[in-house]
């Protein structure tokens, strides 16, 4: 374990007043939850994301639509927040101040005791209006689950009874305005940010990390494999989220010690 992590980034994660974790795709594919391009398998395949995930695609068939981002639901459902996700919740409670802002549409990081993650990309679980863009319920879960998909309708809007849309971001939409600025604000301020799971090439999520090492952050990314971020981190810790950030955290503050039997 100790070649996972540097004595050096654990020491700079621990004197940090202001961290911000920056989460990607491979975050969630460590829990099991498909990514965007592996999402587009069994009934689906036929598909390419561009006829599923824009605003275009939802006007002519929302019951396709609905039904990809319900199957894909279900599958955030049945995963679990790995050690990793456990790691950035404590790193929460341990720094002075810190925040998530992810790329990830679930709701992993809530789940393992994150507080208020900022979701760039929007969110699986925050449905809304397509015309009058009021939050809708996330269906309750109670129905039977699409296992291999299936085209779903969509429920109505109770003010307006237009459909009730994903409450993600979709091709040509912009970012949610306050969660953007929410990002990049942290980014501009954090004196410390780790970059994990996500390979830095999807704009203007891409540039949290570029505005943070900008201005004078350290940037620590962890990830399996090399990235465009490599160019801006301070440190690469190389290896997946749930073994390399409990290193970190246990390097950076410890764990109290186990009560002992006998
Ligand atoms: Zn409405």
């Amino acid at each position: 374990m100790a070649e996972l992590v540097t004595t050096e980034a654990a020491a700079m994660l621990g004197q940090a007043r202001r961290v911000v974790v920056f989460t990607g795709a491979g975050m969630s594919a460590e829990s099991g939850v498909p990514t965007f391009r592996d999402a587009l398998t069994g009934l689906w395949q036929r598909y390419d994301a561009h006829a599923l995930a824009t605003p275009e695609a939802f006007r002519d068939d929302p019951a396709l639509v609905w039904g990809w981002y319900e199957w894909r639901r279900c599958a955030v459902r049945r995963a679990q927040p790995h050690e990793g996700h456990l790691a950035v919740a404590a790193i929460e409670t341990h720094a002075p101040h810190a925040v998530v802002i992810t790329q990830n549409v679930d709701d992993l990081h809530e789940r393992a005791g994150s507080k208020a993650p900022v979701h760039l990309h929007g969110s699986l679980f925050a449905p809304r209006c397509s015309a009058c863009a009021q939050p809708a319920p996330p269906p309750d879960g109670t129905a039977e689950e699409p296992i291999e998909g299936r085209r779903t309708p969509p429920p109505r809007c109770a003010h307006c009874a237009a459909p009730v849309r994903p409450g993600v971001v979709w091709f040509g939409e912009a970012l949610p305005q306050q969660a953007l600025e929410a990002a990049v604000e942290e980014a501009a301020s954090c004196d410390l940010l780790l970059t994990v799971g996500t390979s830095g090439l999807v704009y203007p999520a891409a540039e949290i990390p570029q505005v943070a090492a900008r201005m004078g952050a350290t940037v620590i990314q962890v990830n399996p494999q090399p990235t465009p971020l490599d160019a801006v981190s301070d440190v690469n810790l190389r290896g997946p989220a749930a073994r390399v950030l409990p290193a970190l955290v246990q390097a950076a503050w410890g764990d109290p010690e186990p009560p002992q039997s006998g």
